[in-house]
């Protein structure tokens, strides 16, 4: 079983990461996930990959570029949204569980994309600006868990009056509201979806807001005045097109995108009793299966997965979930036999090599310990924001005696969990370590000026 590489941000390491960071935002931004936690963000190839067929047709209809925009799964269970470090929307799975349809999730992120098309975020972002690609995570001290190897993944993160205080930061003011709601609703019906979703959206944000202020709650007096949106989303969703019915194909990808958030984040209890025995669609067996691993009955789990396998042969997630369910009940040979499969149904996956990786890892034979460092060292060259196959990588290469190349991984990963410092550190000591001129050579510098970047 491998341990969430989410951080339990120590205090010492933010006040350093906040003393880096000149603006006032995104300090504060630090200081209010301090020292409880920091945002958690959620890796899975299988969703990441529904999100980005939900997203692009509304990324498009807003003239962004879906290679540049990025969605980032944030392990909360609230529902809410929002964009941050530039082309970056953040979306907490507690959200992505909620939305009942395609067009819905969509309205949710045709809203951020009008707020990125708006610039709404250009002066509050500065900080961020010049910083590319991972180390925006780093900037915003989240970490990135995977689904995989992560048990704990669906603890809370943080307290309710820590978010109230994260939502005033990263709120807009009603005229972005007004504006963003505008231009998303321009983007569903480009995009060939139904505005009418926006407005089933805000209408549900509605009637949990008035639970909340029903139990007192203080969020209710920082939210914006619901009934205002809703009646300007009715009247411009009113002069646009229907829309078509969703892809049957995302449809389905997008009820196994929520089966398997439910099966890793609910209790496992729970979702076996919603889905019991007798269920027969696929992503209701996806989401028993995830329980059952986690309750943990691993031979009943496996028994689930294959299952799913026999009607799915080809399919790389459901190959890669039999991996995980094997390596974490401590089958690393037989985790690896999955995971090789699951390589070749989608060969350049980076998480499902970065699992091969990690099955070869605890094989920990000289061949598997060579073959990991490769594997995940091909991984974290299309990957650059999995700080849990950096972390392997830096124990393959170790192992292996490269100890520059071990450094480096380090390096990286540090930046992704945003101790500048400590990426600095490693960074220097892998530039001494390789051959100067050499890729890894070249990628240490890198890391340097970005550190030393940052503290200008
Ligand atoms: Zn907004």
């Amino acid at each position: 079983m491998n341990s969430s590489d989410r951080t339990r941000t120590r205090e010492g390491g933010l006040r350093r990461a906040i003393s880096l960071i000149a603006l006032t935002w995104l300090a504060l931004l630090a200081f209010c996930l301090a020292p409880a936690s920091a945002l958690g963000l959620i890796r899975d190839a299988e969703i990441e990959e529904t999100l980005d067929r939900i997203s692009n047709p509304v990324f498009r209809a807003a003239a962004l570029n879906p290679a540049i925009v990025r969605v980032y799964i944030v392990n909360d269970p609230e529902m809410n949204a929002f964009v941050a470090g530039g082309q970056n929307i953040f979306v907490h799975a507690g959200m992505l569980m909620s939305l009942e349809t395609v067009d819905q999730l969509r309205a949710v992120i045709a809203h951020e994309s009008g707020h990125i098309a708006g610039g709404h975020l250009a002066r509050r972002n500065e900080a961020l600006r010049g910083v590319r690609g991972a180390a925006v995570i780093g900037m915003l001290g989240a970490a990135a868990a995977t689904l995989a190897g992560s048990p704990e993944a669906g603890i809370a993160l943080a307290s309710s009056s820590q978010q109230a205080i994260n939502r005033q930061l990263l709120s807009h003011n009603r005229a972005e509201e007004a504006a963003a709601d505008r231009m998303g609703l321009r983007y569903l019906a480009m995009s060939g979806s139904d505005p009418d979703a926006m407005l089933e959206v805000l209408r549900d944000f509605k009637s949990r807001d008035f639970q909340r202020s029903l139990s007192a709650n203080r969020y209710a007096t920082t939210h914006p005045i619901w009934s205002d949106r809703l009646s300007l989303i009715a009247e411009e969703a009113q002069k646009l097109p229907e829309g078509r019915a969703p892809d049957p194909e995302l449809v389905y990808w997008h009820a196994r995108m929520v089966a398997k958030l439910e099966g890793f984040l609910r209790p496992p209890r729970e979702t076996l009793r919603r889905y019991p025995e007798t269920v027969d669609t696929e992503p209701e067996m996806l989401a028993r299966a995830v329980a059952l691993h986690r309750l943990p009955d691993p031979d009943s789990a496996i028994a689930a997965v294959d299952t799913l396998i026999a009607m799915r042969p080809d399919d790389p997630y459901y190959l890669e979930l039999k991996g995980q369910f094997l390596l974490e009940s401590g089958r690393a040979e037989a985790a690896a036999e999955a995971y090789r499969t699951a390589v070749e149904a989608a060969p350049l996956e980076p998480q499902i090599l970065g699992g091969l990786g990690r099955a070869l890892l605890n094989m920990n034979t000289e061949a598997a310990n060579r073959e990991a460092a490769e594997k995940l060292g091909i991984s974290a060259r299309y990957d650059k924001a999995n700080a849990g196959v950096l972390r392997d990588l830096a124990l393959a290469e170790a192992r292996l005696g490269n100890e520059g190349a071990a450094a480096l991984a380090t390096a990286e990963r540090f930046v992704l969990m945003g101790d500048f410092q400590d990426a600095a550190r490693n960074a220097h000591r892998a530039a001494q370590l390789l051959p100067k001129g050499s890729p890894g050579w070249q990628r240490a510098e890198d890391v340097i000026t970005m550190t030393r970047r940052t503290r200008e």
